[in-house]
């Protein structure tokens, strides 16, 4: 009798099986050969059937040559930073897959000559923030900073409220990388209460600017008191505004989130920002100024470590054009309409039934607020299914049921997060 494993197919005969000559052109030689050995080892191991190794392989192929998985966020947090935090809307994505050609990023077609990176998205911010003398993009707010400190503070001081030493997350201190650059701190005020004498008496020779820092993800309440960014205007130094969220101009729904606009009418001589908050873009860095101030940012030799990529700006310059990107929807949806969304879903959906409830902004920005929101509610169990389906629905479990928050599915969405329901129903 044979040896079994004498049946296995050789490698060479089975990248010939046409699904898996198909699939290497898709997603390359290397994921299609991993999925054909894996299944021979199987075979070998008497797991499988020697017969069953090409189906087996053809089986366990990866859907991409990513393994970043689409996910519908159900968890009605807004910014949700562990989903990826903004989702482009459609005409950021067309933008990128523009961008991810040969494409005219720095480069003037009519003349064939060198032209200045990324003019489309530098222009597209400029005229959203007239206020703005200078803008400049970099690879994210912590870039921004660095790049600020960099410029501002080689060797010298930057005075910031001790209440505004911020952990953004994961570990990321704004007070450790800011110090990286060989600048020092120099804290003033308290934790819950810093003056604007606290600040004018710690300028000095060695200051190199004023850092006013958006607490983003916390808020000190009660007996508190920080300087607005038009008293710190009045100070004789360059102020740097970090907003956090990205928000350009004011917004209806979160009043007191600061915005770019604002802080530069106030008096500020920079603002920095991220661009996958509140505006709803992709990672990036915004600084906006002083056209002085920007110049000197862009020259530094970091700025070259920090610049985007060309997906990024692309991404950017859509956000800022197109339409309403998912966020500015998500933040303003009518809890009106997500009700009728989800008795049309709930209808559909043995066992489920629809709760009001309520949204986080998340991390990006407006810590405390909360939106009014509405869910289809699902047994708890239904939670890991969910999650770990295709495409992959994360929702929120609370009071030991799963909530599928309507407030960040994308209407589009609907049909999708129903077809996972069912998949894991039926
Ligand atoms: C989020 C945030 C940052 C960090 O921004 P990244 O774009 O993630 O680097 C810095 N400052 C504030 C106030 C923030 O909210």
């Amino acid at each position: 009798m044979t040896d079994p494993r004498r049946r296995v197919p050789r490698t060479d005969v089975l990248l010939a099986h046409p699904r898996l000559a198909e699939a290497e052109r898709v997603l390359g030689r290397a994921l299609v050969k991993a999925a054909v050995v894996a299944a021979q080892d199987r075979a070998r191991a008497g797991e499988i059937e020697p017969e069953q190794v090409a189906e087996q392989a053809i089986a366990a192929l990866p859907s991409s040559a990513t393994t970043l998985r689409p996910v519908v966020n159900a968890t009605g947090v807004v910014v949700h930073t562990n989903l990826g935090r903004a989702p482009l809307s459609q005409a950021a994505l067309d933008a990128v897959a523009t961008a991810g050609r040969s494409t005219d990023v720095e480069f003037d077609l009519a003349t064939g000559r060198r032209a200045r990176r990324g003019r489309g998205a530098l222009a597209a911010l400029a005229e959203a923030v007239p206020a703005a003398g200078g803008v400049h993009v970099v690879n994210n707010n912590a870039a921004a900073l660095l790049l600020v400190a960099l410029v501002l503070a080689p060797g010298k001081e930057i005075v910031i409220s001790r209440g505004e030493l911020v952990e953004i997350g994961d570990g990321f201190r704004i007070p450790e990388l800011l110090a990286s650059t060989g600048a020092r701190l120099r804290e003033v005020g308290t934790t819950n209460r810093t003056s604007l004498r606290d600040y004018s008496a710690a300028l000095g020779p060695d200051t190199g600017f004023v850092l006013k820092v958006h607490p983003s993800n916390f808020r000190v309440t009660g007996f508190t008191a920080e300087a607005s960014v038009r008293e710190l205007a009045t100070l004789d130094a360059p102020l740097v505004v970090d907003i956090g969220s990205g928000l350009l101009a004011p917004h209806p729904v979160l009043p007191d989130e600061p915005d770019t606009a604002t802080a530069l009418r106030d008096g500020a001589d920079l603002v920095t920002a991220s661009g996958d908050k509140l505006l709803g873009g992709p990672q990036a860095g915004l600084l906006l100024g002083s056209a002085e101030l920007v110049d000197r940012l862009r020259r530094h030799p970091a700025a070259r470590a920090l610049r985007v990529d060309k997906l990024t700006l692309a991404a950017l310059e859509a956000t800022l054009r197109g339409p309403e990107p998912p966020v500015a929807r998500a933040l303003v949806a009518d809890p009106v309409e997500l009700r009728r969304r989800a008795d049309a879903l709930a209808e559909r959906i043995p066992g489920a039934s629809v709760v009001s409830c309520r949204s986080a902004v998340g991390g990006g920005g407006a810590p405390g607020v909360e939106l009014p929101s509405v869910a289809v509610s699902l047994p708890e169990s239904l939670a890991e299914p969910l999650r770990t389906g295709t495409p992959s629905v994360v929702g929120r479990v609370e009071h030991g049921r799963c909530l599928l928050d309507l407030r960040t599915v994308g209407p589009d969405e609907d049909e999708l997060l129903l077809a996972a329901v069912h998949a894991c129903t039926s």
